[in-house]
């Protein structure tokens, strides 16, 4: 793409010619070609439904380095997850694995009250999609991850009530269990939730979620 005069940007090698109000540029994409494994004609690492890398035995991929076409931390998180039960069931524990099923979950920052989107992928195009002010996942974090989530909460206790307008966030030291775990701090959150129409108090600790 190159200017040709005032506001008019010609796209190369062969047209068109725009007068375009605003410009967007993304990045293409490019992975980063491990040594030693295949990958795609954009270095991505091809790997099947368990994250298997296809014509390399004994090794698995996760995560934005594969050539599974979305990028983000909620999905790279199923893959890991996919993964760990493949490696696992593949050590002879009794874990079913299962294949990769993405579900795509974001949260919309509107500047107001945060929306949360949620949609299926299968066959490439999405399916199910939900868009909704009421949290969709727990903790309601931009990080969507079963195990992810509630460890980048934990680590964070800020997190935990980040871009929380439209509810009432709280936090709470609850003594559940003070003797098991001395040094945990159990969180909870006034929230909204889906299907019902008063907020209700919820908590999490490590290792909950709601996904
Ligand atoms: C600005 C921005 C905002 C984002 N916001 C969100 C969001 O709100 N929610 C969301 O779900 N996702 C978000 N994402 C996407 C998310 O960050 C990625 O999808 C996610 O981090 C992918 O995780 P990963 O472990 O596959 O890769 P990475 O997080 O990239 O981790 C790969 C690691 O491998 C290391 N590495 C690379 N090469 C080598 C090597 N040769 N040897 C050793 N180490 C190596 C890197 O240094 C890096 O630490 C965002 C991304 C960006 C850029």
């Amino acid at each position: 793409m190159r200017t040709t005069g005032e506001g008019r940007v010609l796209l190369e090698p062969n047209g068109p010619s725009l007068q375009p109000d605003r410009l967007v540029a993304l990045p293409r994409l490019a992975g980063p070609r491990v040594g030693g494994l295949p990958h795609d004609a954009d270095r991505f690492i091809p790997v099947d439904d368990r994250g298997r890398v296809e014509g390399a035995d004994g090794v698995w991929a996760a995560g934005d380095c594969t050539a599974f076409p979305i990028k983000q931390g909620g999905i790279a998180a199923q893959q890991a997850d996919t993964v760990a039960a493949a490696i696992a069931a593949q050590a002879g524990a009794d874990v079913e694995a299962l294949p990769f099923r993405p579900v795509m979950r974001g949260m919309l920052l509107t500047g107001r009250a945060p929306t949360w989107l949620r949609a299926s992928i299968a066959d490439g195009r999405a399916a199910d999609s939900v868009t909704t002010g009421n949290a969709l996942w727990w903790p309601p974090s931009k990080i969507a991850g079963k195990r992810l989530a509630p460890a980048l909460g934990a680590a964070d206790a800020d997190a935990a009530a980040e871009h929380s307008e439209g509810g009432l966030s709280v936090e709470v030291e609850l003594q559940a269990h003070p003797a098991e775990a001395p040094g945990l701090e159990r969180r909870a959150i006034l929230a909204h939730v889906r299907g019902e129409r008063k907020p209700r108090l919820l908590d999490f600790e490590p290792g909950g979620h709601g996904l």
